[in-house]
């Protein structure tokens, strides 16, 4: 479902932002745009900044210099229900749902901002559609679930609301390969339903699979923004795909790096 190029205006873009916890400086003038439709992945090693970019978009952090447009709006400054509102959804690392509700009431406390009872009804059976093991599952509490799962609810809730654009963080942080494959799957699903998609990962795989973009930061800096053939060798210094060779050896030495530099103002 992509817009044809030129009509509708991005519906995010981070226009040269800077950004930063305090004194420290995460962001250096980074821009990204993610249209109507599409699936942009963020990829870059553990700490360049991806997160805070998602937290940048979602209104979490504010920048220090830049914008940040949602369809067209200025929201440069603005608290985070104001992006909620403009059709930003951040679905963050780890899991987020109600441990002692069950898988049903999770869902039915999402939609219930929808028209009447029967929205709520119709977007039940639609989860179920979508997702047919959390029909399975619906009267177990959300806290008994499987992490796969929990995220699965996670995503339930994002794929029958259809934000315009939804900010996946780290979803696949802790699964195991075949579950990551699954939620890639809702993922598509999501896009496929309209969403346009910010993917941060820190493993490419799947990421690359879905997305119709990619942009690469390395400490702070955009080092890399276009299509996910054109990433070519860039990545492989700090990225490698599952099952790559170097993965190992590459362990191997931030574990020694990390023997070897005590952590400084660790708390
Ligand atoms: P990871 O893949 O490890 O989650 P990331 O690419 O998402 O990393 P960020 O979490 O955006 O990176 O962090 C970027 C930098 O900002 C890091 O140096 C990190 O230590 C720092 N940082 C992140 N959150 C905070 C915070 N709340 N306070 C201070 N510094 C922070």
């Amino acid at each position: 479902m992509t817009a044809a190029p030129g009509t509708d205006p991005p519906v995010l873009a981070l226009d040269d932002v800077s950004a930063g916890y305090g004194p420290f400086r995460a962001l250096f003038g980074v821009s990204i745009e993610v249209r109507p439709g599409q699936a942009v992945a963020l990829v870059g090693a553990n700490g360049a900044g991806k997160s805070t970019v998602a937290r940048v978009a979602s209104g979490l952090v504010r920048p220090s210099e830049g914008k940040v447009l949602v369809r067209g709006r200025d929201l440069t400054g603005r608290p985070p229900h104001d992006f909620a509102l403009a059709g930003v959804v951040h679905a963050p690392e780890g899991r987020a749902v109600f441990a002692t509700l069950t898988v049903e009431e999770n869902l039915e406390l999402a939609f219930r901002s929808l028209d009447g009872t029967s929205g709520v009804r119709a977007s039940l059976d639609r989860a179920y559609e979508l997702i047919p093991r959390l029909g399975d599952r619906k009267r177990q509490l959300a806290g008994t679930l499987s992490g796969g799962e929990q995220r699965m609810l996670t995503l339930a809730r994002v794929l029958v609301l259809r934000p315009p654009l939804l900010i996946a963080d780290e979803l696949s942080l802790g699964l195991a390969p075949v579950v990551t494959r699954d939620v890639y799957r809702v993922l598509a699903q999501v896009r496929d339903a309209g969403s346009s998609l910010l993917v941060v990962e820190q493993h490419l795989d799947h990421a690359l699979e879905l997305a119709d973009h990619v942009v690469m930061l390395t400490q702070g800096e955009v080092t890399y923004s276009g299509p996910p053939s054109g990433l070519g060798d860039r990545s492989s210094s700090i990225l490698l795909p599952v099952g790559s060779p170097g993965r190992v050896e590459q362990a191997h030495e931030l574990l020694a790096e990390e023997r070897t530099e005590p952590a400084s103002g660790a708390t």
